[in-house]
């Protein structure tokens, strides 16, 4: 893989700057150049004939490792994808083809997905500790007799040996 080279950006290139990425080539720079009226990528896209194809419903931005995919399959690079980055900001990488898309995320899909996954469990954790909370009227880990009845046993038991050893 040859390294990409950096893209110096300066006031009047007004254009959407990221990479063509491919398994033979690698990654290349690619600029594609905004219209002065155009001032979000949303705008520049629309234009070209891509939609919004996939992004993290429940999430309302992006987590860094994930990918944002707009397409047109008309276009010669059918597959835009944002990568969230750490920083807020996020890189542009095009795709030519669906073979292509694939092997992308083959070898670089893992870490959105594994954030994806871990960013839907946190919030199912978080709605179920919240529904707990309104149907029981105490959190998920609370000794509770009706309902972890073994648990508050097993409490009983350890609070009444502490009374009895006089601890
Ligand atoms: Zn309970």
């Amino acid at each position: 893989m040859t390294t990409p080279t950096p893209i110096a950006i300066t006031e009047e290139s007004h254009a959407l700057h990221g990479y063509i990425w491919s398994p033979q080539t690698g990654w290349q720079p690619h600029v594609m150049p905004y219209l002065p009226h155009e001032d979000s990528c949303d705008d520049l896209l629309a234009r070209h004939g891509y939609a919004k194809a996939l992004w993290n419903p429940s999430a309302s931005m992006l987590s860094p490792g994930l990918f944002e995919v707009w397409m047109n399959r008309e276009a010669t690079f059918p597959y835009c994808l944002f990568l969230a980055l750490p920083d807020d900001s996020s890189e542009v990488i095009w795709l030519a083809s669906t073979p292509d898309y694939l092997d992308f995320l083959a070898k670089y899909g893992n870490p959105g997905l594994l954030t994806s996954v871990h960013g839907e469990l946190e919030w199912l954790r978080e709605i179920i500790e919240k529904l707990f909370q309104a149907w029981h009227g105490h959190g998920t880990t609370a000794y509770c007799r009706e309902c972890d009845p073994r648990a508050w046993e097993r409490r009983q038991e350890h609070l009444r040996q502490k009374r009895q050893s006089g601890k």
